[in-house]
């Protein structure tokens, strides 16, 4: 039911604005009969893809793959000097797309956040407050202390919320690639207890919720966000290298030979 899109670097992510992919997203809620997966990749993420072979592997099962990273979309216009096919529109933030699905009044149903350990202090009642997703609040589970030491108990505890709350909207928020790992372990729950839409977004309620300053518009609109978070976060030095990494695979994909039509005689 999502259309449009641009194919890029093995991936089919979605090509038109963040207005209509807000429409789409609201029908789905609306007439959607199970849950629609949709993720986030950055051009981290696809660098991280590249040897994690079973992260790849769900992004292309997600249903939408919204660009959540500037480099996306300027890899899509110079690859499509290559490809012929229409470059990606705009790029979607994640946090934006979270914050405009639980403000917007065509979304309706109850919304649950997984994941997020830090939230605890902050009192997502506080979000719930302002945040409402058309008469129903926002609810919220850390899930398990550590996403990478799940407990039985913690496993129980939340499917039995998740049976309880029947929520139409799922935000998982571990972080990449663990929430998209978790979601398709869970999606056949998800889909019994009537879940429509369940959406990765990483950090996307730290920066909601004030945990973490988001960059300035202006910053934003140069595409430098991923440099006020690592002035921010220092210790994403490391996840940041796989934006150089990033611009050697698009540029490798540039220079690389086209392929030839075997010939017809
Ligand atoms: N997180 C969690 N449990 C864990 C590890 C991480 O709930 O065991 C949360 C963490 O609190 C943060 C989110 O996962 O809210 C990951 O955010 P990150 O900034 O890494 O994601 P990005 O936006 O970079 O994809």
């Amino acid at each position: 039911m999502i259309d449009q899109s641009t194919f890029l670097l093995d991936f089919t992510l979605f090509s038109r604005t963040k207005i209509k992919l807000l429409t789409q997203l609201a029908k789905q809620l609306q007439t959607g009969t199970r849950p629609l997966v949709v993720c986030t990749p950055n051009p981290e993420q696809i660098v991280q893809s590249i040897s994690n072979k079973g992260f790849g592997h769900n992004l292309r099962t997600a249903d939408v793959l919204v660009p959540d990273g500037v480099g996306l979309v300027w890899a899509s216009r110079l690859l499509s000097r290559r490809t012929q096919q229409l470059p990606l529109t705009e790029r979607i933030a994640g946090s934006d797309l979270v914050s405009e699905i639980l403000t917007s009044t065509v979304f309706s149903g109850t919304a649950l956040v997984v994941g997020g350990r830090e939230y605890a202090g902050r009192t997502l009642q506080t979000a719930a407050r302002k945040f409402v997703v058309g008469d129903a609040p926002l609810f919220w589970t850390a899930g398990y202390d550590d996403i990478e030491k799940q407990s039985p108990a913690e496993e129980q505890e939340l499917v039995e919320l998740l049976k309880r709350l029947r929520p139409s909207i799922v935000f998982v928020a571990f972080g990449a690639p663990q929430q998209e790992e978790w979601i398709f372990k869970h999606k056949q729950l998800l889909d019994s207890v009537g879940v429509r839409l369940v959406m990765s977004v990483g950090g996307a309620f730290d920066m909601l919720l004030g945990l973490v300053p988001r960059a300035p518009i202006w910053m934003q609109n140069f595409g430098l966000e991923w440099l006020f978070r690592l002035v921010q976060q220092p210790w994403r030095w490391r996840r940041q290298l796989r934006l150089l990494q990033f611009i050697a695979v698009v540029t490798k994909e540039f220079i690389r030979p086209r392929s030839r039509r075997p010939s017809q005689a």
